[in-house]
């Protein structure tokens, strides 16, 4: 291992390195590299190697570990043997038990779990080369494996250290600032900028922090933005162009579908219309028959009244005599019109019986 550095930044503000203090180191990603994964993605970040697999969701056994509403989110960082100068003894230390549920639980607000209820979503971390912030680098490759899989997510999750070495905040820690440096600040968010990781290993003010957390999130937004165009490589098949004029494309059929929309209420509008139309024509047809049958009962006298009554009541043993009266009397002061047979139908029915 090498000695302790005697300065960490330059007269000319750079890191030994070369970077600035606000500067992440060059990543690359590559998606789907493991073909019996159902999601992968292998990452270089400085010279951290690290490779992410997921399998899942697939049904959790034992079964008594299932979640009867939702799935259980594995998540296991390994460090392999040859990843570090010294060879690291295989199997799980404390170290990588600590940093798989931390890691884990980085994912909590983005995965949907609750549509895969009893399922197992297994996510695997592999660092196969190490060198300073392996854990966030894990993170951001297990993102992208995650949305390989297919695994419904609100959105990305990246993840970035700061520290403090010569009294200033830097930004992605390399080896030396790490194992020699004043502070460790592994942090992971969400899209929205929601904390869903924060370790600390040395000493930091709060003041540092919050600068710190500020440092990160614009680290962060980078790492995104290399997460983003990683997706589009692989999942994007059409340029800026192409996805303007789809969407231009799109942006017109919605429009066409409304338009038809409206000529379809438009008709609707239209026949509602006609029936209404029909309907006061049937009534004022009715209207004249009313007045028809009204002028033709005004056109007996009293005395055929009588007479028509007699015959009623013989026919049906009662005396309907006040029911036409009363008929003929709603008639003439009805002045609505409104063609009310039925019920005087029933009325009459009623009174018939
Ligand atoms: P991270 O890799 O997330 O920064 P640490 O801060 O614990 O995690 O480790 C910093 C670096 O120290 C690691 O990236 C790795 O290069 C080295 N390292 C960690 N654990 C070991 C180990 N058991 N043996 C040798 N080197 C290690």
């Amino acid at each position: 291992m090498s000695d302790k550095p005697e300065k960490f930044i330059d007269e000319n503000g750079l890191r030994l390195d070369g970077r600035r203090v606000d500067e992440i180191r060059p990543m690359t990603v590559e998606m789907g590299v493991l073909s019996r994964a159902d999601g992968s993605c292998y990452l270089e970040w400085g010279n951290n190697k690290v490779l992410a697999a997921v399998y899942g969701p697939r049904e959790l056994h034992p079964r008594r570990l299932q979640r009867p509403s939702e799935a259980l989110v594995r998540y296991r960082y390994n460090m392999a043997a040859f990843s570090v100068e010294d060879r690291i003894r295989p199997g799980p230390s404390r170290r990588s038990t600590e940093i798989s549920k931390v890691s884990g639980e980085a994912f909590e607000p983005v995965v949907m779990k609750q549509f895969y209820p009893g399922a197992v979503i297994d996510v695997f971390a592999e660092v196969l080369q190490a060198d300073a912030g392996t854990r966030t680098a894990a993170i951001n490759a297990a993102t992208l494996a995650l949305v390989d899989a297919g695994i419904p997510m609100k959105g990305l999750v990246a993840s970035c250290a700061v520290g403090k070495v010569d009294g200033q905040l830097v930004l992605d820690l390399n080896k030396p600032e790490d194992n020699y440096g004043d502070a460790d600040l592994p942090i992971a968010m969400t899209e929205d900028g929601e904390i869903t990781l924060l370790q600390m290993d040395g000493n930091l003010t709060a003041d540092e922090i919050a600068k710190g957390i500020e440092m990160v999130r614009k680290g962060c937004e980078q790492i995104f933005a290399i997460q983003k165009e990683a997706l589009l490589s692989k999942f994007g098949t059409a340029d800026e162009e192409e996805i303007l004029k789809e969407a231009e494309l799109q942006a017109e059929v919605a429009t066409s579908e409304d338009e038809s929309e409206d000529v379809e209420v438009i008709s609707e509008t239209v026949s509602e219309a006609e029936i209404q139309a029909e309907d006061d024509e049937l009534e004022a047809e009715d209207e004249d028959e009313d007045i028809e049958l009204q002028d033709e009962a005004e056109a007996f006298t009293d005395d055929e009244v009588g007479d028509a009554s007699d015959e009623a009541e013989d026919l049906f043993g009662e005396d309907v005599s006040e029911f036409e009266i009363t008929e003929n009397a709603e008639s003439e002061d009805d002045s609505s019109s409104e063609p009310e047979g039925a019920e005087s139908d029933e009325d009459e029915g009623e009174k018939n019986e």
